[in-house]
């Protein structure tokens, strides 16, 4: 069976970025399970998987841009720290929710500098050119009511 909209793919990926660093990677757990043709993984990735099927290995480049996007420098803020009350020891590498007008964003402080905080609200792997290696391990179909609910069901998927 080939891997088409409506189905189910499970798949083991080691992702690493340019320099060849292992930025995330499904070793030691079980595959990966998504519903092909409802945006469930990268745009870059999806497209690469479509007609594979079980047993195929495949080595992928995605650019940012069928990744996880640019980097948007508009979304790179300096806030003052008494935004932050009540966080001891702010430092790099912190994650916040913060609200914008689109909702509720992930932000990361980048940098604090006295009473300037720097956040930047960017996916942590945006503007990188994403390599995956990745192995095909299931195929099937997707049942009608993952196909309503664009996601997998059962292991690995939604559970509710
Ligand atoms: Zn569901």
């Amino acid at each position: 069976m080939q891997i088409a909209d409506r189905c189910v793919a499970y798949f083991h990926y080691t992702l690493t970025n340019d320099a060849g660093d292992v930025l995330d990677s499904s070793e030691g757990r079980d595959a990966l399970p998504y519903l092909h043709g409802k945006g469930n993984i990268v745009p870059g990735l999806e497209k690469a998987l479509l007609g594979k099927s079980v047993g195929d290995k495949l080595n992928v480049t995605v650019a940012a841009e069928e990744g996880y996007g640019a980097h948007n420098p508009q979304l790179v803020q300096q806030v003052p720290r008494a935004a932050f009350q009540g966080v001891d020891n702010l430092e790099p590498g912190m994650q916040f929710q913060a609200e914008s007008n689109m909702g509720p964003v992930s932000v990361v402080v980048t940098a604090v500098s006295g009473d300037t905080v720097t956040v930047d609200g960017n996916h942590p792997l945006a503007g990188e050119t994403l390599h995956f290696a990745v192995e095909i391990t299931q195929v099937r179909e997707a049942s009608v009511e993952e196909v309503l609910h664009g996601h997998v069901h059962g292991a690995g998927g939604h559970h509710h």
